[in-house]
């Protein structure tokens, strides 16, 4: 399976900084490259496709459950396409907690994006009060079922899903790769039990503080088909590096 590195620039990138992602453009373009793609603020969805031309894809950070209206601020999924996305990050963490977004509206969300045609990566991850409670897997598995029950009917052909621990994201602190490998192996029989032999091609990203130094490691976990790269990726040539270890 081709793996697949996705950058999530938060709300963080000026215009000027797409001029910087030459080494991104290469590492991207070399033959038997991972797939890879780069998730601006959406000021900068349309300007970011026109500098790649396809070369890597372009996604959203979220969007809105609905197709347009009185949703002052909000964009949603058919706009993100008109602006040149192909993808879309649902449900990180940032989003659960600044703006209490639950599994049913990640669920909505997913619909959407899917009904208007962009690939979906949901996050999960559990917080170090859950970890050190010995919940991870419940806290994962459970926030997979509810978002797939509440959008009642995903296409697995446009899904992967990204294991964000959210007290590795940000914080240069990453799970033993025991532990990666244990959580990958149980989301992989939730999509195997979700989808059957459709949710084969379903990439399970991990995310949470990956470098340049720690993706060789991290990417030889059985089960890691690919990472969401936060701070990392503002780095063209450190996120280069990354989806060259990949
Ligand atoms: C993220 O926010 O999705 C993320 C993984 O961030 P970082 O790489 O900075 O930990």
């Amino acid at each position: 399976m081709r793996r697949l590195v996705v950058g999530n620039w938060k709300m963080n990138g000026m215009a000027a900084d797409l001029g910087a992602l030459g080494p991104v453009l290469e590492a991207a373009g070399a033959p038997g490259a991972a797939e890879a793609a780069i998730c601006p603020p959406a000021t900068l969805i349309a300007a970011l496709a026109a500098r790649v031309a396809g070369r890597i894809g372009v996604g959203g950070q979220d969007c809105h459950a609905a197709a347009k209206g009185a949703h002052t601020g909000e964009i949603s999924a058919p706009m993100l396409i008109d602006a040149g996305a192909t993808l879309v990050i649902l449900g990180h963490s940032e989003r659960r907690r600044d703006r209490g977004e639950d599994d049913a509206a990640i669920g909505a969300k997913i619909a959407a994006a899917q009904g208007a045609g962009l690939r979906v990566i949901l996050c999960v991850g559990e917080t170090e009060v859950e970890r050190d409670a010995g919940r991870t897997g419940d806290v994962v598995s459970g926030q997979f079922r509810a978002a797939l029950a509440a959008a009642v009917a995903v296409d697995p052909a446009r899904f992967d899903l990204a294991y964000e621990p959210v007290w590795a994201i940000g914080t240069g602190r990453v799970p033993a790769m025991e532990d990666i490998a244990a959580v990958h192996a149980q989301l992989g029989r939730e999509i195997a039990a979700a989808f059957g032999v459709a949710g084969q091609g379903v990439r399970i990203l991990y995310g949470g503080s990956v470098t340049a130094a720690n993706a060789a490691a991290i990417f030889a976990v059985a089960g890691v088909g690919g990472a969401l790269v936060g701070g990392a990726s503002l780095k063209p040539a450190e996120f280069a590096a990354i989806i060259r270890a990949a």
